[in-house]
């Protein structure tokens, strides 16, 4: 049983994870943190780009000698395959590591997984620790694994003239969270803008992404899952994204709601003819945040 030391250290691995967001595809977003015998933090990281560093190994660089006989507070199973980077359950072997916490599981975990190799070396092995916390940051990519195509979000408004693109600084907030964005034509580019991702990263995309210019839909989504893109972000308005809904593969819409009056009587809006007035159909509620004037809301499918 996790301890709540230990629980705490989940969270904040997990929190932590969420700066990889828009960076790590085809990689998840992990986040580790590493605490010595006694439970203090003496090393902590995440995972910032595919091709470099693991978290394991960015938190265990900065636990130095002081990880032996501590704990390893990992969001995601531990790899064991020898990748671009040596695979992490070794560098926790390494480290002397006594115990392994982890929140999920790694689907994609190669012949034996490393929690199983980790376990046959002794060390003391936890699963499923705060495993639904941890789907806030990792569940989009664990959905694109599944599918076999991005986990897709369409970020709209909905004020006084009714539905429009996101667009200005909460646009600019929201795709840097995204592998991937589906503008108004159809054309696909960067979450992360220009100057901010690693720059190999950026070249492999563009590279890669020059091949679905023009060419987006439901149909061109197996392709971008394909060339790494785990996470996109539909931004147009409802003519973009009716094709996508049409074809059931619209995960999140994210609403910026930004209604000022105490009371009015709302324009028709273009998301369909017969509404809704808010949300696509099937689509439940998952969090509205107010920030001063606007009400964020997003809901996922089912
Ligand atoms: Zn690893």
């Amino acid at each position: 049983v996790a301890t709540s030391i230990e629980l705490d250290a989940m969270r904040r691995a997990i929190a932590r994870s969420a700066l990889g967001l828009g960076t790590t595809s085809p990689n998840p977003p992990v986040g580790c943190v590493v605490l010595d015998p006694a439970g203090r933090i003496v090393g902590e990281g995440h995972h910032v780009r595919a091709g470099g560093p693991h978290a394991e190994a960015h938190a265990l660089a900065a636990a130095g000698t002081a990880a032996a006989g501590g704990t390893a507070v990992v969001t995601l199973e531990p790899c064991n395959h020898h990748g671009r980077t040596p695979p992490c359950r070794q560098a926790l072997l390494d480290a002397r590591i006594a115990r392994v916490v982890v929140a999920l599981v790694d689907p994609t975990s190669r012949e034996e997984g490393g929690i199983a190799r980790l376990r046959k070396a002794g060390v003391d092995v936890e699963e499923g620790v705060l495993a639904d916390e941890a789907r806030l940051v990792l569940g989009p990519w664990l959905a694109a694994q599944e599918r076999g195509r991005p986990h897709l979000s369409w970020a709209y408004r909905l004020d006084d003239h009714g539905l429009s693109p996101v667009g200005g600084p909460a646009l600019d907030g929201l795709r840097r969270s995204y592998d991937a964005v589906i503008g108004p034509d159809g054309r696909v580019g960067e979450g992360v803008p220009g100057g901010h991702n690693p720059a190999d990263v950026r070249l492999d995309r563009y590279e890669r992404f020059d091949e679905f210019a023009g060419l987006a839909g439901p149909g061109a989504l197996a392709g971008l899952y394909d060339a790494g893109v785990r996470t996109a972000l539909l931004h147009g308005g409802a003519a973009l994204a009716e094709p996508y809904l049409a074809a059931d593969v619209l995960d999140e819409v994210i609403v910026d709601l930004a209604l000022g009056a105490a009371s009015a009587r709302p324009p028709t809006p273009d998301l369909h003819s017969a509404g809704p007035v808010l949300v696509p159909p099937g689509f439940r509620l998952q969090a509205t945040d107010r920030h001063g004037a606007v009400v964020r809301v997003r809901a996922r499918r089912g």
